[in-house]
């Protein structure tokens, strides 16, 4: 459960330069660049390894709650790096083991994250548990505060209801509009993320449907 997960008190008090040491300024000690893609509940880490090659001059950050899941992940990315050492290859993906519920603000500046994804994500059936959902409104402001303005949120999943859920949640927040189909069959990364996760592989042998929404995180209207 949670109490044993570790927030940083600040963005700034997060060890970054563990997770990527290749972004490191050797003279200054500090990071070179800062995380702007996140993967919010990663599960194997597909969709980092596909995004990595393809945005390679971006960090990206996978977020899963699951320790197992968790350290199979950071495996994947060490054999990754170690077998790519020439090329320096992999160094700008990694995951951490975090609530994604929870303390987003802890990890992330305002405005930092260029692209949030939702793979996937858990479909949590029983109308008693919807609350559990990982898009919520209270969530979505969450979201919204680390996105920078112009961000997109990606959403993907094979559950009709679930996707009718985050669409609605999504549209009804004052700072979330929804991209277009001719945006989404254009945008490189919706390409990706159909097919990178794990569980998105497992909808495709199943042929099963997958149901995308994405949305743009709009400016925060001045309060006059
Ligand atoms: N996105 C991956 C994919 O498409 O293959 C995994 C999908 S899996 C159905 C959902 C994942 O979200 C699980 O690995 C689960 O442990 C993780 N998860 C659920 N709630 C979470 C939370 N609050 N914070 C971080 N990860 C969470």
């Amino acid at each position: 459960s949670d109490h044993q997960l570790e927030y940083p008190l600040s963005p700034d008090e997060m060890d970054w330069d563990r997770l990527y040491p290749h972004f490191v300024d050797e003279a200054t000690g500090a990071m070179t660049k800062e995380v702007t893609i996140a993967d919010i509940g990663c599960g194997f880490g597909g969709l980092l390894i596909d995004l990595s090659p393809a945005f390679a001059d971006k960090l990206i950050l996978g977020m899963e709650i699951r320790v197992q899941v968790t350290n199979y992940v950071e495996d994947r990315i060490i054999a990754l790096r170690t077998n790519h050492a020439e090329t320096n290859a992999y160094q700008n993906i990694n995951v951490l083991r975090a609530n994604s519920m929870k303390f987003l603000p802890n990890f992330f500046h305002k405005a930092q994250l260029e692209k949030m994804f939702f793979c996937f994500p858990d479909p949590h059936f029983k109308q008693r548990k919807h609350k559990a959902r990982i898009i919520t409104n209270t969530l979505l402001s969450e979201y919204a505060y680390v996105l920078k303005e112009g961000g997109v949120v990606y959403t993907i999943t094979d559950v009709l209801d679930l996707h009718e859920w985050m669409v609605k949640h999504l549209e009804e927040h004052p700072l979330f509009e929804r991209l277009s189909t001719e945006w989404e069959d254009q945008d490189e990364c919706v390409e990706i993320m159909r097919n990178a996760t794990e569980e998105g592989k497992k909808v495709e042998r199943k042929k099963g449907a997958k149901y995308v929404a994405c949305f743009t995180r709009l400016p925060t209207p001045e309060i006059v």
